[in-house]
C-alpha cells in the first residue's frame, strides 16, 4: 500500500476516494456583497436553540478594511456587535500561517473552538486535518484557518444571518491580509456568506467561484461529513478540485 492509500485508510476512505480529473472550470461574478442568507446550512447546522439573552454593543467590526493583524485581533476579541459574545467563553480569530496560499473558512466556533480559542479542534478539526493531510498539506504550515462568525453560537447552531453579516467585514479583512491563492468554504454557511447568494450547497459545489479576485472551491463542513461519511467521496473531488485550481495558478 502507497502513502496515499494508507492516508486514505485512516480517513476510512480506502477504496473508496479515488482522485479523480479535476471537473470543468466555471468562472463565476466576483461577488462578495452585503450577506443575504436565507436559508443556514441544514447539513452542517446543530441543533436549534435559541439565541442568548444579550445586550448587542456597538458594531466594531464596521471600518475594519485598514486594520493589520494586531489591530484586527484586538478588534475582534473586545467585538460585541452581535449577541453571539454574550454566550460564548472567548472569540475564535483564527489560526495558522497569515501568508497562506490556502485560506479553510469553516462555519463558526463549536464548544471544543470555544474553549481552546482555536478553529477546528475537535472531531471535526482531526477530520479536516486528515482532509489537508490527504491533499499534503498541514495545519499551519501555508494553511490558514478561520469561520465566518468568530463566537460560538449558542448551543452550537448555525449563526443567524444577521449574526454573519455583523462579523463578516472581519472574514472580508482576513482575506484581505492573507491573500490566499485559494479559499476552501467548508459548509453552507461558509460559501453563502462568501459568496453572497442563497443557493444550495449541491448547485455551489464542483466549480470554481471567484471571492474578492481568489479561487474559491465549495466542500461539505467536516462535521457533517461525520455524520454522513458516504459523502466523503464528493468531499475528496471538491478537494482535488482545489489542488487542480492550486497548481494550474500561474504566479
Ligand atoms: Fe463580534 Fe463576530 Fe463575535 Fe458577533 S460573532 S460579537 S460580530 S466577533
Amino acid at each position: 500500500m502507497n502513502r496515499d492509500e494508507a492516508i486514505l485508510r485512516e480517513l476510512n476512505l480506502y477504496p473508496q476516494w479515488v482522485r479523480r480529473a479535476a471537473a470543468p472550470v466555471a468562472a463565476e461574478p466576483a461577488v462578495v456583497a452585503p450577506i443575504a442568507v436565507a436559508e443556514l446550512d441544514p447539513v452542517a447546522s446543530r441543533a436549534e436553540q435559541p439565541a442568548p439573552v444579550a445586550e448587542p454593543g456597538v458594531s466594531t467590526a464596521d471600518n475594519c478594511a485598514d486594520l493589520g493583524w494586531a489591530e484586527l485581533k484586538a478588534r475582534v476579541q473586545s467585538c460585541t456587535a452581535c449577541a453571539l459574545r454574550a454566550g460564548c467563553k472567548q472569540t475564535v480569530f483564527g489560526v495558522g500561517d497569515e501568508q497562506a496560499d490556502w485560506l479553510f473558512v469553516g462555519e463558526g466556533p463549536g464548544a471544543d473552538e470555544d474553549e481552546r480559542g482555536e478553529p477546528f479542534v475537535g472531531q471535526a478539526g482531526q477530520l479536516l486535518d486528515n482532509m489537508l493531510m490527504a491533499i499534503r498539506l498541514k495545519r499551519g504550515k501555508s494553511v490558514y484557518i478561520t469561520n465566518v462568525v468568530k463566537c460560538r453560537p449558542p448551543g452550537n447552531r448555525a449563526p443567524e444571518a444577521a449574526e454573519i453579516r455583523q462579523c463578516l467585514p472581519y472574514l472580508q479583512r482576513q482575506i484581505q491580509l492573507v491573500r490566499p491563492k485559494v479559499i476552501v468554504a467548508l459548509g453552507k454557511t461558509a460559501a453563502l456568506a462568501l459568496l453572497g447568494v442563497d443557493a444550495t450547497l449541491g448547485s455551489l459545489r464542483g466549480k470554481v467561484h471567484d471571492c474578492q479576485g481568489t479561487p474559491l472551491i465549495i466542500t461539505y463542513h467536516p462535521a457533517y461529513l461525520l455524520r454522513t461519511p458516504a459523502d466523503k467521496a464528493k468531499a475528496w473531488q471538491d478537494l482535488c478540485l482545489a489542488v487542480s485550481t492550486m497548481n494550474g495558478l500561474v504566479d
